[in-house]
């Protein structure tokens, strides 16, 4: 039965369901999506109505509501029904959904987060009346800074002047100035008078002007006609790097803004935010704004406000920002529409892309995802008609692709040693490029110097306390460090295990072929680009506009640097490994490796020179280095679609991967097999494989085991899962459920 003065509440709390509350007499009914202040265990937390009548529950026993913080939905209808949507595919609990929705600020239910200024206007004369005279030459001073701008002056800027607020406030009481309260809104833009060469807008403007081309343009009639027609559509545009994607997104949104409709960009890093924003903003100016947890808490309060007030039309951000309380979405483009970090890797364990295709359906919205080598999800659902297909197979300007050549390191191995990083044709090449005055970049997807630190004597390796993995040797920072859970100490001077003095490193980072590199040529200017180096707000950046200034000889980074920039005159690209991930657990790693070699060597010869890739690799033969070579999708996504097929993974089946914890592995593996009777007992209609310890099998002193549901009727899965926990509260606790997972490790 429903009851009038009961609702559903979601909290931020982990795992927790729908909560339901009274509301008391007196305080008024909150609506959908508004914040209430509730008791939970003791204390009070904010959550968010999910349902303003709700049912009765059976015991038909209520706390009551404590505040009703907003009258008013704070979080837009839509908003709510897609965080429940989330909440309900992904097993999460729907405050883990909405903690997603809110901006940092609201979760902790501040209600007057914004900070306000003082501004002081000239209040205009009444004809035929005398105005009164001031008095001194200060309060004149101050009437003349004040007339020629009728919108008002702050009191600070009105201070730097040499105005006090005491002499403002003479005038006030003379009736000639009136003051008041303005929000002040902290702009992520800062900084960046629009326009200027910053590194908000470097490359701004170059697209202006431009006729499409022939492909282009047969590309953007079929766009267009999507977004004129204005119902919900998904389009999968495959177009190889440098064949101008980016001119489509901004053609296609100023359609839907001349249409009265809004414009969502996710792309899926933070440092990717400030070149696509940039052109953004270049062509809409101030109703362009950005969404990403790089943003102090302020920014993102006040521009996510700016955005619930219909202030803003385009909203740029990373995954998150796909619950951007923006209304009238006509357009949603999800660029780099493949990359693994759409997928959150903690609860709610979402895929961005995925929701964004589900928002972009009940929002009518037009919903394009932008790939060079789009996923084996996306390509199925292109393949089986569910989405449309468009595809750019040209650079413009005719700018040739990247001339790519394999190194086999096993060749090299066998000629130079077995501890050889950089072969002699990638050393020729650098060499050829730094005489020519070129950009080169080297991608190794590993950061740190070393990658073991091993006892000569007994052969132990060091490994982490905490988690079963080795720890890195960082040279810089003269620490071993866990890149699971950034476990840190120096290194000791003799074995923990027998005592031996002599301890090696071996295998490599970023760092030491840093090193290397600026040993072997002393006066390049070489730059680092990894977690490491890009800590600080801003690094990214200022290294962006470095190189294309032309300041910087070498950039040596990890897949951060093979992503989406634009550097055009870097003209050779070298992967050093370009087989880190084959051969691990994962059935996702020949994909990762085609992506990551195909985005990297896109990355060569943008610009008016034409580019060259070294790709060393131990597996020359490997399908994923073959194809990326030849920058042939095509075959590639044949070879790999018939494996997942052979190997019923996805996007041939879906998967559901189970982790349970344990304070030792066989604890765990109990309780994994507890857990997975109970699933199978629901008769889920799926396979169900393991448990076995999962490939980590420690993280943070904890100990996992897994077991993964495989099968095509998703909601059964799901349900199985959700009656099997619900009936083991404590098992639940312990239990990590990732719906479509990434890292299966
Ligand atoms: P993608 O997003 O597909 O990798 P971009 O949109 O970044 O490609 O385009 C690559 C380069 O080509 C950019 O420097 C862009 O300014 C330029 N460009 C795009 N479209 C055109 C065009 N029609 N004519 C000339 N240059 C273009
Ligand atoms: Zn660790």
């Amino acid at each position: 039965m429903v009851n009038e003065r009961l609702v559903a509440v979601g909290v931020p709390v982990p795992g927790l369901g729908r909560l339901t509350y009274r509301v008391p007499e007196g305080l008024p009914m909150p609506p959908k999506g508004a914040r209430v202040s509730v008791p939970l265990s003791g204390r009070m937390v904010i959550g968010c109505v999910i349902e303003p009548h709700a049912q009765a529950l059976e015991s038909g026993k209520y706390r009551d509501v404590a505040e009703v913080v907003d009258t008013e939905s704070y979080l837009p209808e839509q908003v709510v029904d897609l965080a429940l949507w989330v909440a309900d595919y992904y097993v999460a609990g729907p405050g883990d959904a909405l903690a997603m929705a809110l901006p940092p600020m609201a979760r902790r239910g501040g209600k007057t987060a914004f900070r306000t200024m003082k501004v002081v206007s000239l209040i205009p004369a009444v004809a035929g009346t005398e105005p009164p005279t001031p008095k001194g030459g200060r309060q004149q001073e101050a009437l003349t800074l004040l007339a020629p701008t009728p919108d008002g002056v702050s009191t600070d800027v009105l201070k730097k002047h040499g105005v006090s607020v005491p002499t403002l406030r003479s005038l006030e009481r003379l009736g000639l100035v009136q003051f008041r309260d303005e929000v002040v809104e902290r702009d992520p833009f800062q900084g960046a008078a629009d326009g200027g060469s910053t590194p908000w807008t470097l490359g701004a403007g170059r697209h202006e002007g431009r006729d499409l081309t022939p492909e282009q343009a047969l590309a953007y009639r079929h766009l267009e006609e999507a977004a004129i027609i204005g119902l919900y559509r998904t389009i999968l545009l495959q177009g190889v790097t440098g064949s101008g994607k980016t001119e489509l997104y901004l053609r296609l949104a100023a359609l839907m803004l001349e249409r009265g409709r809004r414009v969502l960009v996710l792309v899926p890093e933070i440092a990717l935010t400030p070149a696509v924003a940039g052109l953004f903003r270049a062509r809409f100016g101030r109703r362009v704004t950005i969404q990403h947890s790089g943003l102090s808490d302020g920014e993102r309060h006040d521009q996510w406000h700016r955005i619930r007030r219909g202030e803003v039309d385009i909203v740029v951000g990373t995954r998150s920002a796909v619950f951007a309380p923006l209304a009238d979405i006509g357009l949603i483009i999800v660029d780099e529409e493949h990359d693994s970090a759409y997928k959150q890797e903690e609860a709610p364990r979402y895929q961005g892309r995925d929701v964004a295709v589900v928002r972009g359906r009940r929002e009518g919205a037009v919903v394009v995802l932008g790939s060079a080598t789009p996923s084996l999800e996306s390509a199925a659902n292109a393949q089986a008609g569910r989405y449309g297909h468009l595809t750019l197979t040209q650079r413009v300007m005719d700018r040739p692709l990247a001339d790519v050549r394999v190194v086999d390191m096993r060749k090299e191995f066998a000629a130079e040693g077995a501890d050889v990083m950089i072969s002699r044709d990638l050393w020729a090449a650098l060499e050829a490029r730094l005489s020519k005055g070129e950009q080169s970049l080297i991608l190794l997807n590993r950061r740190g110097f070393a990658t073991v630190v091993f006892c000569r004597q007994c052969a132990a390796t060091l490994e982490c306390p905490h988690c079963s993995v080795t720890l890195t040797f960082h040279r810089t920072a003269r620490r071993m460090r866990c890149h699971y859970c950034n476990y840190a100490s120096a290194i000791p001077k003799v074995c923990g295990t027998c005592g031996g003095e002599f301890l090696e490193q071996s295998g490599f980072g970023t760092e030491r072929i840093e090193a290397e590199v600026r040993s072997r040529f002393p006066s390049a200017r070489v730059v680092r680009v990894d977690r490491d180096t890009i800590r600080r707000r801003g690094a990214i950046a200022k290294i962006l506009a470095d190189v294309a200034r032309g300041d910087v000889d070498i950039l040596v980074g990890t897949q951060m640097i093979a992503k989406g920039h634009d550097f055009p005159s870097v003209t050779l690209v070298g992967v050093i490994s370009a087989d880190v991930g084959l051969g691990m657990a994962d059935f996702r790693a020949a994909e990762r490796t085609f992506q990551l070699l195909t985005q990297v060597v896109g990355r060569a010869g943008r610009g008016e020179v034409a580019g060259e890739a070294l790709i060393q690799t131990l597996y020359p033969d490997h399908y994923s280095v073959r194809s990326a070579s030849a920058q042939d999708y095509a075959a590639f996504l044949d070879h790999e679609m018939e494996f997942r097929t052979r190997m019923d993974y996805p996007p041939r089946v879906g998967l559901i991967n189970v982790i349970v914890r344990g304070k030792s592995l066989s604890q765990a593996l109990e309780h994994a097999q507890v857990l997975a009777g109970l699933v199978r007992r629901q008769g889920p209609k799926a396979r169900i494989l393991g448990p076995a310890p999962a490939p980590l099998s420690k993280i943070k002193d904890e100990y996992r085991a897994q077991f993964f549901l495989k099968g095509t009727h998703r909601r059964a899965m799901r349900e199985a899962i959700v009656r099997a926990l619900d009936s083991k509260p404590d098992l639940k606790r312990r239990t990590m459920i990732d719906v479509d997972p990434y890292s299966v490790m």
